[in-house]
C-alpha cells in the first residue's frame, strides 16, 4: 500500500502509539502470528473495523505481555499509515487514537454501570411477556375452576362476569396457606377485594408475596395497621360535582367509581369500601357545564375509578361534549384495564378513541407497576391504542416487595417501551392511609432507582419521581451542585462525576438592546 511521506498523526493517536511503544517486553510467538494477520486484513480493506481489531490486538499485547509494536516487527511507519487511513475511511475522520484509545474504552466503563441490571432483570423481573408459558397454565386452571369457557374468557363481560370477589372463588383459583385464607376473609369484611381472571392467572404460584397478588389481594395489614387516615386532598378540591381542581389549568373528572379489579395500593380506597355506583348524565352534565364555565382550563383528565369501566356510548358522549368546548385543548383517560383485563379493547372502543383524538390530541394515561403485568395481551391492547391516540402514558407506583430496586423499576420502564407505553410518573405510595403504610418505600430509595435510570436506559424511558402531596411534586436529586464566576457545576446522574458548565451571562442575557433584530431599529 501506497505510503504517505510523513501522516500527521493527531494528539489522541499519538497518545495511543505512545501508550503501545512503552512497553519492553517481546510479544510471544503466537500474539506476533496473530498479530501479522490482523495487520494483513487491515492492510487489504477498506473499512475501519479491521484497523480497529489490529490496535486493540496491539493494546492487549502491550497490556498483557509488556510487548511493543516493534517487537513484534510493526515499524512506526506502518502503524502511521493505517491511522491515517483509519481516519480517511471514517466518515467523522474519527481516528484510531480516538476510537482505540478512548471511545471503546469509555464504553467498556459505561457498559460496567449496567452489568447487574443485565444479569438481574429476567430473574429479579422477569416480564408477563417471558412469563406467558406459565401464565397459559394458570389461565388454564383458573378456567376450569370458575367454569369459564373460552368466549367468557376472551370477552371483557365474560371477565367481569366471572370476577373473583371473595376468598373462597380466590382460593379455588390459588394456592394460599390456611392462615392467609383467614386474614383476606378478615380483611374483605371492611375492603372490598376483585380481580378479574385474567388478571388473577398473572399471578405465579409459589411465590409467597407474588407482585401481583400483592396488588389484589389485601392482606392482614390493611384493617391491623393502626393510624389515622388523612382524608383525600381531593375533598379540599373539589370544586364541583365529580370535579377535583389542584391547577388552574388542569381538572379531572372521575367519572364512576368502579374498577376492573381494586388495588390495595388505590389512593382511592375510599372507593373499595364502597358499592359500585353508575352516575347519571346529570352529574356528567354539571362537571362539563363547570369546565365550559371555567376558560382557564385547558386539559381534562377523565378518570375514577377507572375511564374504561364506562361504556362505549357513554365515554363516546362524554368526550365528543369535552371536545365541544372551546378552551378545553387536550383530555386523558385513566385507566388500568389494558392491564387487568384487555379484553376491553375491541373495535368500537378504538374507534371512539381515535375520533376523541382527532378533534383534539387524546392520551391514555394507564397503571402499569410490574414489568409481570405485561403479556403478549396486554402488549397487543396498548399497541392498538397507541396507533390511535396521540400518547399512551404510565403512572407507576413505588410498592415495597413489588417494584422497589433498580432490576423491578428499570425492567418495567424498559418492558412497557417496547409495548407503546411511555413511562411518566412513579408516585411515591402516599403517606395519607394507614391500609397501605406497609406498601411505602422511603423517598430516597426511589430517587436512587429514578436517578440510575439516566444514562443507563433510554431517556424517554425515565419517568418523573413525584409525592402526591396536594398536587404532584417532583423528588428528584438537584442535580446543580455548585454555582458561581459564570460557571455552574453539574453531577452526571449516572456516573456521579461533575463537570463545569458555563452558564449564559446573566448582564448580557437582560440587555435586550442589540438582540437579534433589535439591532437594527425599528427600520424607520
Ligand atoms: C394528577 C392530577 C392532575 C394532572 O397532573 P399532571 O402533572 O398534569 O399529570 C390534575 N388534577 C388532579 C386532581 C390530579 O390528580
Ligand atoms: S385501578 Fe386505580 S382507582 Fe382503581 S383500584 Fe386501582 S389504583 Fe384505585
Amino acid at each position: 500500500m501506497q505510503q504517505d511521506n510523513a501522516p500527521e498523526l493527531d494528539a489522541l493517536t499519538r497518545t495511543l502509539f505512545e501508550r503501545l511503544d512503552s512497553g519492553s517486553g517481546e510479544a510471544s510467538a503466537q500474539t506476533k502470528n496473530t498479530l501479522r494477520a490482523l495487520y494483513d486484513a487491515a492492510a487489504a480493506a477498506d473499512l475501519t473495523q479491521p484497523i480497529v481489531d489490529f490496535f486493540s490486538a496491539l493494546k492487549a499485547a502491550r497490556e498483557q505481555e509488556n510487548a511493543s509494536p516493534a517487537s513484534a516487527g510493526f515499524g512506526r511507519e506502518d502503524l502511521a499509515a493505517l491511522a491515517a487511513r483509519h481516519a480517511a475511511i471514517d466518515e467523522h475522520r474519527v481516528t484510531v487514537g480516538g476510537r482505540v484509545g478512548r471511545a471503546l474504552e469509555i464504553r467498556d466503563a459505561a457498559n460496567a454501570r449496567v452489568d447487574a441490571y443485565l444479569a438481574a432483570k429476567d430473574v429479579e423481573a422477569p416480564s408477563g411477556i417471558e412469563l406467558w408459558d406459565r401464565i397459559l397454565e394458570n389461565q388454564a386452571r383458573i378456567k376450569k375452576a370458575l367454569g369459564m369457557d373460552e368466549a367468557a374468557w376472551n370477552s371483557f363481560n365474560g371477565q367481569l362476569q366471572y370476577a373473583i370477589n371473595d376468598v373462597e372463588t380466590l382460593a379455588r383459583c390459588i394456592d394460599l396457606p390456611a392462615d392467609a385464607i383467614r386474614d383476606v376473609t378478615r380483611v374483605t369484611k371492611s375492603y372490598r377485594m376483585r380481580a378479574t381472571p385474567y388478571y388473577a392467572s398473572l399471578i405465579m404460584p409459589g411465590a409467597a408475596n407474588d407482585p401481583v397478588l400483592l396488588q389484589a389481594v389485601p392482606t392482614a395489614e390493611m384493617v391491623d395497621t393502626v393510624g389515622e387516615e388523612i382524608p383525600p386532598v381531593a375533598s379540599d378540591h373539589s370544586p364541583a360535582r365529580l370535579v377535583d381542581q389542584f391547577y388552574p389549568r388542569v381538572v379531572a373528572v372521575k367519572v364512576t367509581n368502579i374498577c376492573a379489579m381494586y388495588c390495595t395500593h388505590c389512593l382511592r380506597i375510599a372507593h373499595i369500601g364502597s358499592e359500585d355506583r353508575t352516575f347519571p348524565r346529570a352529574a356528567y352534565q354539571e362537571a362539563l357545564d363547570y369546565i365550559a364555565k371555567n376558560e382557564r382550563i385547558r386539559d381534562v383528565l377523565i378518570t375514577g375509578g377507572d375511564a374504561f369501566m364506562l361504556s362505549n356510548t357513554n365515554l363516546r358522549w362524554f368526550l365528543e361534549k369535552l371536545d365541544a368546548i372551546e378552551h378545553v385543548r387536550l383530555k386523558r383517560l385513566g385507566t388500568r384495564v389494558p392491564v387487568t383485563t384487555p379484553q376491553r379493547v375491541d373495535a368500537e372502543l378504538l374507534d371512539i378513541l381515535e375520533g376523541s383524538n382527532d378533534r383534539k390530541p387524546l392520551r391514555v394515561v394507564t397503571q402499569i407497576n410490574t414489568a409481570q403485568e405485561i403479556t403478549p395481551v396486554s402488549r397487543e391492547a396498548f399497541k392498538r391504542i397507541s396507533g390511535r391516540v396521540f400518547a399512551v402514558l404510565n403512572q407507576a407506583v413505588l410498592l415495597r416487595g413489588i417494584n422497589d430496586s433498580k432490576a423491578k423499576m428499570w425492567k418495567l420502564c424498559e418492558t412497557i417501551q417496547e409495548s407503546y407505553v411511555r413511562p411518566y410518573y412513579i408516585f411515591n405510595c402516599s403517606y395519607r392511609n394507614p391500609q397501605y403504610f406497609h406498601m411505602r418505600v422511603p423517598v430516597e430509595q426511589g430517587r436512587d432507582i429514578v436517578e440510575g435510570m439516566y444514562g443507563n436506559i433510554s431517556g424517554d424511558a425515565v419517568p418523573r419521581y413525584i409525592a402526591a402531596a396536594g398536587g404532584k411534586i417532583p423528588l428528584h436529586r438537584d442535580n446543580l451542585v455548585e454555582r458561581g464566576d459564570g460557571v455552574v457545576v453539574l453531577r452526571k446522574p449516572w456516573s456521579g462525576e461533575t463537570t463545569r458548565y458555563p452558564d449564559a451571562d446573566p448582564a448580557a442575557y437582560a440587555d435586550d438592546t442589540d438582540f437579534a433584530f433589535n439591532k437594527y431599529g425599528d427600520g424607520k
